[in-house]
């Protein structure tokens, strides 16, 4: 009986590591031969979520939930008022976090998803070299917040380092919506077959009474972004539709963000040359850079939120 157990435990791991968490928190998406079917803007895991929209928020309220170690959000640097976003706000969201591991407690903590329950965070994924997907996640981040301030943002991270874990996935979206920031960018890298490859941008697609007003902006902030990237020389992925853009209602910090949003999967960590490229100091500069010039334009051609 405990063998049984262990082995569970042992492919539960497994699932969790070989998948991103691009569904952000909770049971991973599918391993990569179902992917396809998850492309699509319903996504599996709420199929099992029966919980109608007010009573998991009761469920949600009445979760006590553990404090992260990297509570959020601590990274602000306010804008020196210079530069053509100067006054602007963009929240980003290194996704996952490197402590993930060592809390799974916590992490398993059900939280409000945007009208369901879902798991405070994953792991996320990692290469078969060992380099995980947190690491490129924040090293992203740091590079995309160092090249939107230089243009005058204020950039909040929803993590202040690799290192602790959590915050959450609805305090992830949440930080977005208390800021009233202009645009949320959620940095991660997918798990899927090693023959697979390419980033997928994924947008918010409609929950009612949590996404109604950002699909429009969001969807234009996910075209932008793809179009940078591939500028920027990146493939869209091989294993999803919509030329590289995905919408999705099952991801709480796209569901939670009340801001304009979208959740870069920048490549298939199980790809050696996708690895490779996620893991150069020169992909990284190229990811980061066609994300700032994809969130200037799109601030660009919209009135500041916090005028
Ligand atoms: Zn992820």
């Amino acid at each position: 009986m405990r063998r049984h157990a262990t082995l569970v435990a042992v492919a539960l791991l497994l699932v969790s590591v070989a998948a991103c968490g691009s569904s952000d928190g909770g049971v991973d998406r599918p391993t990569p031969t179902t992917t396809t079917a998850v492309s699509t803007a319903t996504a599996p895991e709420t199929t099992s979520t029966t919980a109608t929209a007010s009573s998991s928020t009761t469920a949600a309220t009445a979760t006590t939930r553990p404090t992260p170690t990297t509570p959020a959000p601590t990274t602000t640097v306010p804008a020196t008022g210079s530069g053509s976003l100067a006054g602007r706000t963009v929240v980003i969201d290194p996704g996952h976090n490197g402590g993930n591991f060592s809390h799974t407690a916590e992490i398993n903590t059900m939280v409000d998803a945007g009208g369901f329950q879902k798991a405070c965070n994953t792991t996320g994924t990692a290469t078969d070299g060992g380099y995980r997907e947190t690491m490129f996640n924040w090293a992203g981040a740091v590079q995309l917040a160092s090249r939107l301030r230089a243009m005058g943002a204020t950039v909040i991270l929803t993590r202040d380092s690799d290192t602790g874990w959590g915050p959450c996935i609805d305090e992830r979206g949440g930080i977005a919506d208390e800021a009233d920031a202009d645009a949320l960018v959620s940095i991660h890298a997918d798990g899927a077959a090693a023959g697979e490859h390419g980033f997928h941008v994924i947008r918010p697609g409609p929950v009612p009474g949590y996404t109604d007003g950002i699909v429009e902006p969001s969807s234009q902030l996910a075209t932008r972004t793809r179009d940078t990237l591939v500028a920027a020389g990146l493939t869209p992925a091989t294993y999803v539709g919509g030329g590289g853009i995905v919408a999705r209602t099952d991801l709480g910090t796209l569901n939670l963000a009340r801001v304009p949003a979208v959740m870069l999967e920048a490549g298939n960590m199980r790809n050696a040359a996708d690895a490779a490229l996620l893991q150069s100091p020169a992909g990284q500069a190229a990811i980061a850079e066609a994300l700032a010039s994809a969130v200037a334009a799109q601030l660009a051609s919209h009135a500041s939120r916090n005028p």
